[in-house]
């Protein structure tokens, strides 16, 4: 796919709204929205602008905050399917999210939503969501969610609370006949600034396990950690497939310990690996409309691009010379001659966030780490 000329996921932050108040939010979610949001004609008008993209027309991704809490949800949706834009939601679970809405969701079209759950068990999820009976609302939420005909995604952001939990919550998930699980790993921006990263050594650890979960018929992505491709290429071109990939990639106790949880938990594997990518990152397949109509690379990786209210997010996203950079893999340092530089290209808001270089390395991979051991 020519990412080139348009990107895949469109992501708009309709809103700085949300009931919640996680600890790790990205968007620093407020109670109210903002007094600049982009308005409803502004959004008509992002629409639009999808809807004359290069097809595969470019899917719309409403995030926040809480994309419930816009009162013209309706009206956008709605103006959306007539003009033949894919929608997905992201909302947060709250009353909100209830039956009348998706009623209303799926008249209009909407077909996809992805939900957060951070913690395999009530005690780590309600820490990170800081309310209460928020784990079971969750699960209820995802059930509810399946009942209206919706596909569900799950995200999921690794932290050093939870890391442990990683397996249980891959069981809980493929139990709930959740399709895809999409994995964040932390950029230190908006409220993550004050959430325990993994440990270094543990990045490869965890990436090992999240193709062994991809094992049980749901597919499983990851978010700001796209040197898990680089290891499942290295885990599909092994000559044997028997041979322990603990011994074999000098994993760490962390990945043995979940996978021998996952194990315990589901069995032998049931399905070849489901970790469908495009090469996409921040930037190439991906950009980022903020709640004030500024543009990004992505929700992580605040460096500003423009604005939707003095030019077209096209535009912006063909034209703009560090996502050119971004594109090409022109990167520095070891991603800049690292063999999976298109494949993976590294996080870019981690090597910007660390380095205030979007083409810089990502220091979490640990690739050169691992050949050198
Ligand atoms: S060095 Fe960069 S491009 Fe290579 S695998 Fe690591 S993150 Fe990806």
């Amino acid at each position: 796919m020519n990412f080139d000329l348009a990107p895949r996921l469109v992501f708009w932050e309709t809103t700085k709204a949300c009931p919640l108040a996680c600890v790790h939010c990205r968007a620093t979610a407020q109670r109210h929205p903002a007094p600049d949001e982009l308005a409803t004609e502004e959004g008509r008008a992002l629409i639009d602008e999808l809807a004359s993209a290069p097809r595969p027309m470019p899917i719309l991704v409403l995030t926040g905050g809480d994309c419930l809490q816009r009162p013209d949800l309706g009206e956008l949706t709605a103006y959306a399917k007539r003009l033949g834009v894919p929608v997905a939601i992201s909302p947060s679970v709250s009353p909100s999210l209830n039956t009348g809405m998706l009623s209303m969701l799926r008249t209009n079209g909407v077909r996809n939503a992805s939900l957060s759950l951070d913690g395999a068990f009530a005690d780590t999820h309600e820490q990170v969501r800081q309310i209460q009976g928020h784990f079971s609302d969750t699960m209820r939420a995802i059930d509810l969610l399946q009942e209206h005909g919706f596909t569900v995604q799950v995200n999921s952001a690794v932290m050093a609370q939870n890391v442990h939990e990683l397996a249980d919550m891959a069981a809980l998930l493929v139990h709930h006949d959740v399709r895809t699980w999409e994995v964040f790993f932390l950029i230190g921006v908006g409220r993550g600034q004050s959430i325990a990263e993994i440990e270094s050594d543990e990045y490869e650890d965890v990436c090992h396990f999240l193709v062994d979960a991809s094992q049980y018929g749901m597919a499983v992505r990851t978010v700001e950690a796209p040197f898990f491709r680089r290891v499942r290429a290295w885990r599909a071109r092994r000559p044997d497939a028997s041979l322990d990939p603990a011994v074999e990639f000098r994993l760490g106790p962390l990945y043995k310990e979940l996978r021998t949880r996952l194990r315990q938990q589901l069995g032998e594997p049931t399905s070849r690996v489901l970790a469908p990518t495009f090469a996409t990152r921040d930037g190439k397949g991906i950009i980022f409309v903020g709640h004030d109509g500024r543009v990004y690379p992505a929700g992580f990786l605040p460096f500003p691009l423009g604005s939707v209210r003095d030019k077209g997010v096209l535009e912006i996203y063909r034209d703009d010379p560090v996502l050119k950079a971004i594109r090409a893999a022109e990167f520095h340092g070891r991603c800049g001659y690292c063999e999976y530089a298109d494949e993976c290209g590294g996080s870019r808001a981690r090597a910007y966030v660390a380095t205030g270089d979007p083409l810089a390395d990502d220091p979490a991979c640990q690739y050169f780490a691992v050949q050198r051991s």
